[in-house]
């Protein structure tokens, strides 16, 4: 496979050669200056090569793809058929897609649309009549898609793109057959890229299964932004809330979010908010699809202050000026705690980011910060808090939190576990 480490750029948008119309909506959306991965990836998509673009959030791959889909699409007959299927996790990501889509292709008349289920009846037969006219390009999630393609009006004959964005988090999210399903349906011999924040082991098969002979343009794992101030407070479970109220009470911020790993803890911690007098509001997967929306526009428009997460927000979604990032739990795999604190100190402001380390979680938060070549502040526990635990990050995982005893498990560290997995028949 051909791979392309990306460094630095100084191309203009100028030398991509791109159709001067979608040039007229660049510069009115004031992007003057490719990223890397748009300066790396988008002469290849241009000279149709598969591809496999791996850069953390931020870095543009939206319009990675998107403008060389569109100079391609701009070179084709305008028959009514749809031309480039972008298949994406959440609603959010297909609505700002399509938001994208508009503003770079203002000047172009090319056509785009969102589908992303939720919705009600009369929505889905305005979905399907626009499948049917065939929109230029079309934006999903893959069940809604998969509801479309099975009820067979739905003609991706002149399919020229298939587009992933966010795959890593389509697979965390359990989308991989839905995935190969829906590839099933389209041109064979169209292009397919595939564009992700992460590269695990699983995202390297789906990789395999999909693309043609792809290139892979890959930009490392950058460092949080130097812009960031990031702290962290060693606490017992049961200290969290009480820190958590502390810290924005102290800050007043009038924008951040509350990252947790565990959907069911996200209502525990608004409920501890609310308590606390906190306006906040919370997005996790299993919320209503018009709850999500109405929270998202709330929270873009300041009127909530605070947002509760789950991780399926830490990715791809685009919102600007957040001041303060807690992570009220440790990210359970180290890149996500670049991806999640990514979201403030966007386009060169100030940002803070907290993150609350529980003794169970003290090895895995050494491991980020080798990650992140950073030892990250531990502040000392406000007062009314009491004494927290030690940090020891060398401490391996153990049950109950008592400092002296160790598990059977560590102490015969020579033994191999047995019983139910390690028994042979
Ligand atoms: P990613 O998908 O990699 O997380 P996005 O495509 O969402 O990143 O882009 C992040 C932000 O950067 C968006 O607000 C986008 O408008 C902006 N952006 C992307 N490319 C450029 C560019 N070349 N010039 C200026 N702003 C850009
Ligand atoms: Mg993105």
């Amino acid at each position: 496979m051909e791979k392309e480490e990306v460094l630095e750029t100084q191309t203009s948008f100028f030398d991509l050669e791109l159709h001067p119309d979608l040039e007229d909506g660049l510069e009115a959306m004031g992007f003057q200056t490719p990223t890397p991965i748009q300066a790396a990836a988008i002469p290849h998509i241009l000279s149709k090569k598969d591809l496999l673009g791996i850069a953390q959030t931020g870095t543009g791959k939206t319009a990675a793809f998107l403008l060389p889909t569109m100079d391609r699409i701009l070179d084709t007959p305008d028959n009514g058929k749809v031309k480039a299927l972008v298949v994406v996790p959440t609603r959010e990501l297909a609505m700002q897609i399509d938001q994208a889509t508009e503003g770079f292709g203002y000047y172009t008349g090319v056509s785009s649309l969102a589908i992303y289920g939720g919705g009600t009846g009369k929505e889905f037969s305005r979905e399907k009549k626009a499948l049917e006219q065939g929109a230029d390009i079309v934006i999903v999630t893959p069940g809604r898609m998969l509801s479309h393609l099975n009820l067979g009006y739905v003609d991706l004959s002149e399919l020229e793109f298939l587009i992933l964005d966010e795959a890593d988090r389509m697979l965390d999210m359990g989308f991989h057959q839905d995935i190969m399903r829906i590839s099933s349906h389209c041109k064979k011999g169209r292009q397919t890229l595939l564009f992700s924040a992460t590269m695990p082991e699983k995202m390297r098969r789906l990789a395999h299964d999909l693309l043609n002979d792809p290139v892979t343009v890959q930009l490392a794992l950058s460092k949080p932004a130097a812009n960031v101030k990031q702290s962290a407070y060693v606490v017992f479970e049961h200290q969290k809330d009480e820190v958590l109220v502390n810290i924005l009470r102290k800050k007043n911020v009038e924008s951040g979010i509350i990252f947790t790993s565990r959907k069911k803890t996200v209502n525990q911690v608004v409920r501890a908010l609310r308590k606390a007098g906190l306006k906040c509001g919370k997005i996790s997967s299993d919320l209503k699809q018009e709850e999500r929306e109405d929270v998202m526009l709330g929270f873009r428009q300041k009127k909530i202050p605070l947002l509760v997460a789950t991780d399926v927000v830490s990715r791809g979604i685009d919102i600007d000026s957040i001041e303060i990032v807690i992570n009220y739990d440790v990210p359970p795999n180290e890149e996500d705690y670049v991806h999640r604190i990514g979201r403030t100190a966007r386009a060169s402001r100030k940002g803070e980011a907290f993150t609350l380390i529980v003794p169970d979680d003290m090895q895995r938060f050494g491991r980020i910060e080798k990650l992140i070549e950073k030892t990250v502040d531990k502040l000392d526990l406000p007062e009314t808090v009491g004494d927290g635990p030690k940090y020891d990050p060398s401490n391996v995982k153990r049950r109950g939190g008592f400092k002296n005893r160790r598990s059977n498990k560590q102490s015969c560290g020579k033994k191999k576990p047995r019983g139910k997995y390690g028994k042979k028949r």
